[in-house]
């Protein structure tokens, strides 16, 4: 077995950069050739067709049957002229990635074989969906799911196939993907936004979400991954000593890029754009092999699907370059884990950021409305936010070493705290204007102008303000954006439903100008909420201690979080704002328990296998070479010569037996637990079960392993080490 990992360190040391093929042309110009967007379309399409799309995408209107048709025709056409052979619908069910279907365009005409693709092929398809994830809302008997057209994304080309996004429904009309939920939750949100931008600017028709994601991932080389049980089959190291050098010196962070990483990111970073991914960032992370990239920031629900595109494009360009890409939240002990940043903000189609400080006094009150109300919403739903976001893989990162803690909490930055304390305090003067009122009252006419590039960063908040949009950096990186957008959205939309609901009643019936009913409502929701803000370091011991006394919530456990999704609170904001019913949230909650009974259920069967046919014969083979040597000095030496002789190595023989034995029961125990809660029929009592009772093993057994791997002749060792893995370059 120690084979594998000399062929694996071996094959590194030979490697070197991929050369990459890059187009003659300008980004300019390839930029987006891959997508079915408004340009091409313009070409492919009929005027009536084209018109139809882009009102379609504009004001979320149908397309009928027979503009499809036109609009699958010019698909087609372009597709084809591209070198497509096949279409599929693409879309985002609810596990780890997306999923697709592949068709061949060729049909039985009168004369033969044809190339078809017909506006009903366009906006729906059945794939046999009974072995996507449900939570039980499909039965057997209804098994047909549906995949409808999501015109707000343009189709795409991946090699010869033709992708079409959708959104994915079971036979009874509940969502069993990402997108459709994220869908409306974007369309509530618009409208409750909308209606409050109303108090600002009548001009405003429209709100978009905006996201803008920063994608963490480690690359290692192919080979030690193969070598390697527990990252092929979980995406992590269940087993592994810390290296003596790893991200102590911070010298990784930033520093030049190695240049078989920099061909990797030139790669992909070509395909992306020609997907019209417009991928802006690249740089080296804290950890040793870990890497980020970032895009500018688009509407979310188009900013998402890139997101899914991306990863899939890494994983395969990857490959070319004789590396893997982890997405794994945490697939390293002891050093920095990955995350998924979420940069959220609001924009309107006049061409405002509102959660960027205008320049006036009254623009600066639109920013503070809608500031104080994301406020508000993060703090009336920390349970339900932290839910979307707590994961199996998060979950080694959240409240753990090196990473946000599981407390929601914002950070805002000294001058915006500033302000709302004054905010909070300052009882405006009744013979003051409006005007005079912010601006020498409040302090909001001072905000200054620089503070976009100005404000502070602290990299250790969850959900960080910075200038112009907030941050969430709680998010998994191998997360699919939608489920915390969904509730990040939803949360905001009620919230601006209620203070809309507020403002209006002060104006009617205490007979309040406006300005003042905003300001009312807004030092209220201040005084409430106040306790989530907190400017300090997130990872201190001091702050947990802190957040206890604030009576925020802190959750490590990830069924007792996902628990929170199906509280009052959260059915208000989930269920009665229209973005779920009943079904569809159970159902979904319990898909979320389910995986994370399996996830655990797969690294203890993985690390057993492992322990037991790994490390254990590993660990008994150096043993008795060392009980041989032991032999030797015995015949060799007298008594009293010999008992100074070898002691030392009796001393490792014992060790040996002791972490040996241990694991053995170890893992005997583990079994045991898995097999008493794999009885228990009930989804959330056996994520419960597994948590409690099965979960534990993981880190006790490895312990033990990791001892032995400072013991054991390196020459035995079957895996490759951290050092080899994080440093061979
Ligand atoms: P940092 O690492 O300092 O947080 P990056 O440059 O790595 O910053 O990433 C910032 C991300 O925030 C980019 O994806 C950027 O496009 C995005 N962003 C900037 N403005 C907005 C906005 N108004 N809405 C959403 N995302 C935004
Ligand atoms: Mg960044």
């Amino acid at each position: 077995m120690a084979q594998f990992r000399t062929i694996a360190f071996q094959e590194v040391l030979k490697r070197q950069p991929v050369k990459v093929s890059a187009p003659s042309n300008e980004v300019t110009e390839y930029f987006g050739s891959r997508v079915f967007d408004l340009v091409k379309m313009q070409k492919y399409l009929s005027k009536e067709a084209y018109k139809s799309v882009r009102q379609a995408i504009r004001e979320s209107t149908h397309i009928d049957r027979k503009m499809a048709d036109q609009v699958a025709a010019g698909m087609k056409d372009w597709a084809i002229d591209n070198g497509a052979t096949h279409y599929t619908h693409w879309f985002h069910p609810l596990t780890d990635g997306t999923a697709e279907k592949h068709d061949g365009f060729i049909d039985f005409g009168d004369y033969g074989v044809v190339q078809n693709f017909s506006g009903e092929l366009l906006v729906q398809q059945e794939p046999d969906a009974s072995s996507f994830p449900s939570g039980g809302i499909r039965n057997t008997f209804e098994a047909r799911g549906y995949t409808a057209w999501d015109v707000s994304s343009p189709a795409f080309l991946i090699g010869t196939t033709l992708c079409i996004p959708t959104v994915f429904v079971s036979y009874t009309g509940e969502a069993l993907d990402y997108k459709a939920p994220l869908l409306r939750t974007l369309s509530i949100l618009d409208k409750a936004a909308v209606d409050v931008c109303h108090y600002f600017d009548k001009n405003v028709n429209k709100v978009f979400a905006t996201l803008g994601w920063e994608q963490e991932y480690f690359l290692i080389d192919d080979a030690f991954f193969n070598a390697r049980p527990d990252l092929i089959l979980t995406g992590r190291t269940l087993v592994g000593h810390q290296s003596s050098k790893d991200q102590q010196l911070d010298d990784h962070y930033f520093s030049s890029i190695p240049e078989r990483v920099k061909a990797f990111m030139e790669d992909f970073e070509i395909e992306a754009y020609k997907l019209g991914i417009p991928v802006k960032t690249r740089h080296n992370e804290v950890a040793p092999n870990q890497y980020e990239c970032a895009p500018i920031f688009e509407e979310a629900n188009l900013a998402n699907d890139h997101n899914q595109i991306i990863m899939d494009l890494m994983k395969r360009v990857a490959r070319h370059h004789n590396f893997r890409i982890l997405f794994h939240e945490k697939p390293f002990a002891g050093i920095n884990g990955s995350g998924k940043h979420n940069n959220w903000s609001l924009a309107t189609d006049t061409g405002v950021n509102l959660l960027s400080p205008g320049k006036n006094p009254m623009g600066n009150l639109q920013f503070l409305t809608f500031l104080i109300n994301v406020i508000k919403s993060v703090h009336d739903n920390q349970d339900i936010l932290r839910a979307s976001i707590l994961t199996a893989g998060n979950s080694h990162r959240l409240g753990a070493n090196e990473a946000p803690p599981a407390i929601l909490s914002i950070f805002l930055g000294t001058t915006l705290s500033k302000i709302l304390v004054d905010l909070e305090q300052n009882v405006p003067n009744n013979k003051m204007t409006p005007e005079e009122k912010t601006e020498l009252k409040l302090g909001i006419g001072k905000i200054p102008e620089i503070l976009l590039d100005n404000t502070d960063r602290n990299r250790t908040s969850p959900f960080a303000f910075t200038g112009n949009r907030f941050e969430f950096r709680a998010v998994g990186s191998s997360a699919n954006c939608a489920a915390s957008m969904i509730v990040l959205n939803g949360a905001l939309a009620y919230q601006l439903k209620a203070f809309k609901k507020e403002v209006d009643s002060l104006i009617e019936k205490h007979n309040l100008k406006k300005d003042e009913a905003i300001f009312k409502v807004l030092r209220k929701y201040i005084s409430d909420s106040k306790k989530i803000l907190f400017e300090g370091d997130n990872y201190s011991a001091g702050w947990k201690k802190e957040a206890e006394k604030r009576g925020l919530s802190n959750i490590t456990s990830v069924p007792e979080s996902l628990a929170k999704y199906l509280t009052p609170q959260a059915k208000k904001v989930l269920i009665d704002n229209g973005i779920f019913d009943e079904r569809e949230l159970e159902g979904r909650v319990e898909v979320e328990y389910e995986k994370f009974t399996k996830k655990i259920q797969i690294e203890a069967r993985v690390l057993g296998d492992l322990v037991i046919n790994h490390i254990v014969p590993t660990a008994v083979q150096y043993q008795n070479k060392l009980i041989e040597n032991v032999k030797g000095l015995k015949d060799l030496f007298t008594e009293k010569e010999f008992k100074e002789q070898a002691s030392h190595r009796l001393g490792i023989i014992k060790d040996i037996s002791k972490h040996v034995s241990i694991i053995k029961s170890k893992v005997t125990e583990m079994v045991n637990a898995r097999k008493v809660a794999n009885k228990i029929e009930d989804e959330v009592e056996k994520a419960f079960a597994y948590n409690k009772t099965v979960r534990p093993y993981l880190d006790e057994i490895r312990y033990h392993v990791d001892k032995l791997e400072l013991i054991i002749d390196d020459e035995l060792w079957p895996l490759p080490k951290y050092r080899e893995i994080l440093f061979t370059r």
